[in-house]
């Protein structure tokens, strides 16, 4: 979560904008015109729209150097690309494209329609020059350029049912399952969106055509290519990666290959040097400032605040609100701050949701703060009727809430466990917590030939190990390494 919480707004879709047909319109990749799901000008819409949801659900890194060094190398790269060119359509080649880091440590990059591409942090600290940060954006803009959203749209009916869909959904009580429920509708299509092998091989090269252009060698990516399938092997990520959405790297480096035969080799001054002094003190891994779960209860430093788990849940932390949901998906709870001031604003913006059945409710204190409980049946978009219970606790000047839910007869197994969580809401104190700090990237240049285990940090900071750090470098641990090279290491605080 991050520690400036907003209540999460209602994204209502453009409707009106949505009119399924089909549209014939300019490929600017190509010059074709082509059968596509969207105009344009809805394209920029859509990707307007889905560009908050991304932004709500994985948080945008701020840091202006970073930001400002990813934006700079994307509009290089873009002023090649067909989206600038003489002779293309006024409107796209005025479309500002929008280029942002997310704040995950999930290695992934993505273009929205419309022109918003992004690359999230782990990403960043995974690539290892100009070169490969310039191939991969030229990719995304290779989707972007082909219009590669649109022509799915056009082939997989992925469109207006699915996104009337999503605004139906999200009309609802604002219960936080449902915001899960609603990653079934646009934003999560959109990024998880899988192209066609044929439209990943027309990005590729694209991407490959546009970063050559810009003096960047699109050779440097294989290195990257080559690591991506040695953190294949290692645990899941959590979420679908670079590595879910795109074809297998192997087959990506043959292709390169074949792309780049032939083109000379560009002097490459500097490009490994500027890009790791662009990404020195990026955070790696999780950032606890924005939560963590350790023994079995979520903390929060920046807002001071403790919750337990509930044993067997899972926990999603969003920056918006943190999810725990059952093993058995037969139970949800959600927790995240209201908009209103005040408890009692807050409780009463609550109650006044029509469909909303209440069965009890009663003022409290729980360990010296003012608090709320309530039980209601809820009636969801479906028709289906949950049992909800919705607690509100006021804090240091925030009004927090949880609401649980389960199935009415589940309600009594699920009782407690909603309760225990909700009334163990309170203060953090212990400064071990409160000063917790994230991993950072730091640099080290190497000043002898030594193998790359010779350069791991001997206290490693938890959860990362050896293999990790070489992988981060992309080298192999017992590689030799000589003079000139700077690494990238972690280092905590
Ligand atoms: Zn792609």
């Amino acid at each position: 979560m991050n520690s400036k919480l907003m209540f999460k707004t209602l994204s209502l879709l453009l409707s009106a904008v949505l009119v399924w047909g089909c549209v014939a319109d300019i490929v600017p990749a190509t010059g074709d015109r082509r059968y596509l799901g969207f105009t344009w000008q809805q394209e920029t819409e859509i990707g307007k729209q889905a560009s908050k949801e991304v932004e709500a659900l994985f948080g945008i890194y701020r840091d202006p150097k970073v930001e400002r060094y990813v934006t700079e190398v994307g509009n290089r790269v873009l002023a090649t690309s067909h989206l600038r060119r003489p002779g293309i359509d006024e409107q796209i080649r005025k479309t500002p494209i929008t280029f942002g880091v997310l704040d995950s440590p999930i290695i992934n990059a993505m273009a929205l329609p419309g022109g918003y591409i992004y690359v999230t942090r782990g990403m960043l600290a995974h690539l290892n020059n100009e070169d490969q940060l310039a191939t991969v954006l030229a990719h995304e803009i290779g989707h972007v350029a082909a219009r590669h959203a649109a022509r799915q749209a056009w082939q997989q009916q992925l469109g207006q049912g699915l996104l009337l869909g999503g605004a139906i959904l999200s009309q609802g009580l604002g219960l936080p399952a449902q915001d899960i429920l609603n990653l079934g509708n646009m934003a999560a299509q959109l990024i998880f969106l899988r192209y066609s092998r044929e439209d990943e091989l027309e990005a590729d090269k694209l991407g490959v055509e546009y970063s050559s252009a810009a003096g960047y060698d699109p050779r440097e990516v294989i290195p990257f290519f080559q690591t991506l399938g040695r953190i294949q092997e290692k645990e899941g990520q959590g979420m679908p990666s670079f590595l879910a959405t795109h074809p297998n790297p192997g087959d990506r480096i043959q292709r390169i290959r074949e792309l780049t035969a032939g083109q000379p080799r560009h002097e490459r001054p500097l490009a490994d040097s500027r890009y790791l002094n662009a990404i020195e003190g990026l955070v790696l891994g999780e950032d606890p400032r924005q939560g963590f779960v350790e023994g079995n209860v979520f903390y929060h430093p920046d807002l001071r605040l403790r919750f337990p788990v509930p044993r067997g849940f899972k926990v999603i932390n969003q920056p918006t609100q943190v999810v725990m949901v059952e093993g058995q998906n037969r139970a949800v709870l959600g927790f995240a701050s209201a908009r209103e001031k005040s408890l009692e604003a807050a409780v009463a913006r609550f109650l006044k949701q029509p469909g909303l059945r209440v069965i009890e409710r009663e003022s409290m204190r729980s360990k010296g703060l003012p608090a709320f409980v309530t039980v209601a049946d809820a009636q969801m978009q479906s028709g289906q009727v949950v049992r909800i219970m919705a607690y509100f606790v006021e804090y240091r000047g925030t009004v927090y809430h949880f609401v649980g839910y389960t199935a009415p007869q589940t309600f009594n197994v699920f009782r407690n466990v909603f309760l225990q969580t909700m009334q163990g809401f309170g203060e953090v104190q212990d400064p071990r917590i409160l000063n917790r700090q994230p991993i950072r990237i730091a640099l080290e240049s190497v000043t002898r030939k030594a193998p790359f285990r010779d350069w791991i940090p001997r206290n490693l900071p938890a959860p990362l190990t050896p293999e990790d750090v070489a992988i981060l470098n992309q080298v192999e641990i017992n590689q030799e390494i000589g003079p000139g090279r700077i690494l990238k290491v972690p280092a905590a605080r």
